[in-house]
């Protein structure tokens, strides 16, 4: 496990939760390497962020040259999403990141949409459900709509919808908005499996808490929490409040 810390410089543990996310997710960090972001400044300061992090982690810099450099870029990650240095929610964070990034061999990565047409079984009313990245992190329906069990009914005649045709992507990871019951550690989207491999989790009050992350590698469960990181037991994800989770397409191949 090569784990990378981020240091709480005054209420960032909402932001580290988010970034220590982005650090373990091997498909995009791999492409952040081969290209040039210098047009987005965003990926600029956080691949910048990522190389200094495996800098320390391979001791090729101290941890105090480590710290200023982690201060300096997370407050750089602050101004360009425009967030103030305060207590803020993670996944407002995350939606805030994932709209800024504007390089698009990145943002096929995650970008997510659907386009379904239903038609009313009774009087024949056509209906069209089109849920795109934007507008979606947010809806109490959606990760229904993803699990395959939410149910759509006419508003006319309150008689079932039957869905006639649909458009789905199949990105690498999907990132879910949790309302708080039913997780799902796996589901499938036309016939891909999705996992769980990420978590952004709270606990406390929304006036005090602290944020963290739970990543999976190798199927091992691992609580990462600003500068610290350990093994959990995943009977652990039950006792705490799961904001966010971000599941990963497995290839049948190579899972
Ligand atoms: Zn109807």
């Amino acid at each position: 496990m090569n784990f990378i810390p981020l240091y709480n410089i005054g209420s960032t543990c909402y932001i580290n939760s988010v970034i220590q996310v982005f650090f373990n997710m091997e498909l995009l960090n791999n492409k952040l390497l081969e290209i040039d972001v210098s047009s987005d400044r965003l990926l600029q300061v956080y691949k910048l962020l990522y190389k200094q992090g495996n800098l320390l982690v391979n001791k090729k810099i101290s941890p105090d040259d480590y710290y200023k450099i982690n201060f300096l870029l997370t407050n750089e990650l602050l101004k360009i999403c425009s967030f103030k240095n305060e207590q803020n929610d993670a996944h407002e964070f995350l939606i805030k990141v994932l709209d800024t990034i504007t390089t698009k061999e990145i943002k096929k990565f995650y970008s997510f949409y659907f386009d379904k047409i239903g038609k009313c079984d009774n009087c024949e009313k056509e209906i069209r459900y089109i849920h795109t990245i934007d507008n979606w992190f947010g809806l109490e329906n959606i990760k229904d709509e993803f699990y395959g069990i939410s149910k759509r009914e006419c508003q006319n005649c309150k008689k079932d919808i039957i869905i006639k045709n649909s458009s789905i992507s199949i990105p690498n990871y999907i990132i879910v908005y949790n309302m708080g019951n039913n997780i799902r550690m796996n589901f499938e989207i036309n016939d891909k499996l999705y996992k769980m491999y990420f978590a952004i989790c709270h606990i406390g009050n929304s006036a005090s808490g602290h944020y963290f992350s739970i990543i999976n590698k190798n199927n091992i469960y691992y609580k990462l929490d600003d500068t610290s990181f350990s093994i959990i037991n995943t009977n652990f994800l039950k006792n705490v409040n799961i904001t966010t989770i971000i599941y990963k397409k497995i290839n049948s191949n190579n899972s």
